[in-house]
């Protein structure tokens, strides 16, 4: 029977942020740590590591700002676009493997080799836009996956849920006139949160008005909110698109212990959303569903989200 693919390498430490960047190489020698410990690593099917196929990126980055992202990384510079995007020599070729990882937990998922999958990538990729880099962002790894899963497969439906505290703006910006995808995403609200972008009144233009459904969390929201948010919003309009493909960008710092927001979900937030995630995945496309870490920077609530998700996808 198909199971649970995990994409987790070494090679993903070697992106540097340098010190007191909170996007840092210890946030995955944490879930490394905590997934071998539980045995949640070993229950899992690796999945392959591989650069992507640039061909497959450039849908949704310009080949001028991959160049550059490239030229920019080989020179030496120390951040691009923005003072929080920090890079170093290996991070272009860092983040075609992470980009790349995404792609086969997608194709293996697509094909019916694996069930479902997480990828523990690095560096993060949904504020990044199509033509700069964004908030530790340099390729977004779920747009390129939701649009392989387009060309590659045909998809007509394919669903991004964005749990990352932070507005997945470069996700939506993506996919903002498509009615092939349907994003979602809750986030601190735009007034007090970064990027200051995913106000409830932006949901979509053209052919794609409708298809993309912000729901802006005020500082404090707890379990109680997310929870009313998903049962009155979120569950029934993924019922009414019916997706073929379930992508979640999966952030942990709506955590009440996460230095980067004022949100305060628990540990076992994570756990119940993750079930409802399963569930929609389990009744409208045969369990496909492949979630992609994006935030989380407190390295203690990293870790326990992390292992429960994983867990409920193996349960
Ligand atoms: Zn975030």
């Amino acid at each position: 029977m198909p199971g649970t693919g995990l994409a987790q390498h070494s090679r993903f430490r070697e992106h540097i942020t340098g010190p007191n960047h909170p996007e840092r190489p210890q946030r995955l020698v944490r879930i490394e740590a905590v997934l071998a410990d539980s045995g949640l690593a070993a229950a899992c099917s690796p999945l392959d590591i591989s650069p992507v196929e640039m061909s497959l990126v450039e849908r949704i980055h310009t080949r001028q700002y991959l160049d550059r992202l490239q030229q920019a990384c080989a020179t030496g510079m120390p951040t691009i676009d923005c003072a929080d995007s920090v890079i170093c020599a290996d991070s272009f070729e860092i983040a075609q493997l992470a980009t790349g990882s995404v792609i086969h937990a997608v194709e293996a998922v697509m094909t019916g080799r694996l069930k479902n999958a997480f990828c523990a990538v690095r560096p993060p990729g949904h504020h990044a836009e199509r033509d700069r880099s964004m908030g530790f962002c340099l390729i977004n790894n779920i747009a390129v996956a939701a649009q392989y899963l387009i060309d590659r497969h045909g998809l007509s439906r394919v669903l991004i849920l964005d749990w990352d505290v932070h507005h997945g703006n470069g996700t939506q910006h993506s996919f903002e006139a498509d009615p092939r995808v349907l994003f979602i995403s809750l986030h601190g609200h735009p007034m007090h949160v970064y990027p200051g972008t995913g106000y409830a009144e932006e949901r979509g233009t053209g052919d794609g008005e409708g298809f993309t459904l912000n729901l802006p969390m005020m500082p404090g929201a707890d379990d109680a909110a997310y929870g009313q948010a998903f049962d009155d919003v979120v569950l029934p309009r993924i019922d009414e698109f019916e997706p073929e493909f379930v992508l979640l960008s999966a952030g942990f710092d709506a955590h009440r212990r996460d230095p980067l927001a004022p949100l305060s979900l628990d540990t076992e937030s994570f756990g119940w959303m993750t079930d409802e995630v399963l569930a929609m995945a389990r009744k409208h496309c045969d369990d496909r569903l492949v979630s992609i870490l994006e935030g989380g920077y407190d390295l203690d609530a990293l870790g326990e989200c992390v292992t429960l998700h994983l867990r409920r996808f193996l349960d």
